[in-house]
C-alpha cells in the first residue's frame, strides 16, 4: 500500500473509454509527474484523484481509505490549474484565506499560515493587492499559496505553467523543484513538456492513448523507454 493508490482506475464517457486500466502506487513525499501529448487522459486522471470526475471502475485511496465516492472538499487535496482562477474583488490576503474559511480555520491560525506561505513563496508584499494588479507569475504564486495553506495530504497541479512565458516557466519550475525539497509534499504534476517531467519528477508516468505506457524514474525512462512511443515522446536517442 502506497500513500495514494490508484488500483484499476477506469474512466469512461459513454461508450468511449479514455482511461484504461490504471495501477500506480504513490509514496508519501513522492513528486509523481503525468506526462503525454494533449488527450491522453492526464487531466482525467487527475481530475478522478481530486474527485472532480467520477470514477468508472477501480478504486483511489489515500492512506488507505478509499476516496470513490468521497466528495471533492472532503478529500484533504489541493489542486493547482494551469488558469488560476483568483477572486478579483478579493485581496491576495483574502484569496488565500477564502479555502481555510471555507474549512472552518479560526482567524489566528489562518493568518499564521498566510504569512508563513507568503513568506515562502515570496509573496508578502503583494497580500494587500488585488490579482488585476499582479503579474502572471505572482498570480501564480497566489494560486500555489491558496493550495499550500490547505496543508493537503496530497497537491495536484495541472499544467501549471503552461500560460507563462520561457523565462517565468523555468524560474517557476525551480521554485516549485524547492518547494517539493522543502516541504516533501506528495505531488501529482501534469504536464505535456518532457523537460519539465525530467526535471521535476521523482518518477514519471508516460501515457498515451489512455494507457500509462511506463511508469518509472526519469533516469529509467530516459535510459530505457519501454517501447517506440516512450523512446518518441521522451527523445531518447533509442
Ligand atoms: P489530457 O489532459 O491528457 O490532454 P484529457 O484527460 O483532458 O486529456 O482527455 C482525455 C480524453 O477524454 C480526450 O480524448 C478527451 O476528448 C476526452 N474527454 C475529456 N472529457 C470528456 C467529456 N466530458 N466527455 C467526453 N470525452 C471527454
Ligand atoms: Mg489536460
Amino acid at each position: 500500500m502506497g500513500f495514494l493508490d490508484i488500483k484499476q482506475a477506469t474512466k469512461s464517457y459513454g461508450s468511449l473509454r479514455v482511461l484504461h486500466e490504471t495501477d500506480i502506487s504513490i509514496e508519501e513525499g513522492e513528486f509523481l509527474v503525468l506526462v503525454g501529448p494533449s488527450g491522453c487522459g492526464k487531466s482525467t486522471l487527475l481530475n478522478m484523484i481530486a474527485g472532480l470526475e467520477d470514477i468508472t471502475s477501480g478504486e483511489i485511496a489515500i492512506k488507505g481509505k478509499s476516496m470513490n465516492g468521497v466528495k471533492p472538499a472532503d478529500r484533504n487535496i489541493a489542486m493547482v490549474f494551469q488558469s488560476y482562477a483568483l477572486y478579483p474583488n478579493m485581496t491576495v490576503a483574502g484569496n488565500i484565506s477564502f479555502g481555510m474559511e471555507m474549512h472552518g480555520i479560526a482567524k489566528p491560525e489562518r493568518e499564521k499560515r498566510i504569512g508563513q506561505v507568503a513568506d515562502l513563496l515570496q509573496i508578502s508584499h503583494l497580500l494587500d493587492r488585488k490579482p488585476g494588479q499582479l503579474s502572471g507569475g505572482q498570480r501564480q504564486r497566489v494560486a500555489m499559496g491558496r493550495a499550500l495553506v490547505r496543508e493537503p495530504d496530497v497537491f495536484l497541479f495541472d499544467e501549471p505553467l503552461s500560460n507563462l512565458d520561457a523565462k517565468l516557466r523555468v524560474d517557476m519550475r525551480t521554485e516549485i523543484k524547492k518547494l517539493h525539497q522543502k516541504l516533501g509534499t506528495t505531488i501529482v504534476y501534469v504536464t505535456h513538456d518532457q523537460i519539465e517531467a525530467l526535471t521535476l519528477s521523482t518518477r514519471i508516468a508516460v501515457m498515451f492513448g489512455g494507457y500509462v505506457q511506463q511508469l518509472g524514474t526519469p533516469k529509467e525512462i530516459y535510459d530505457n523507454p519501454a517501447n517506440m512511443f516512450v523512446a518518441g515522446f521522451m527523445g531518447s536517442p533509442s
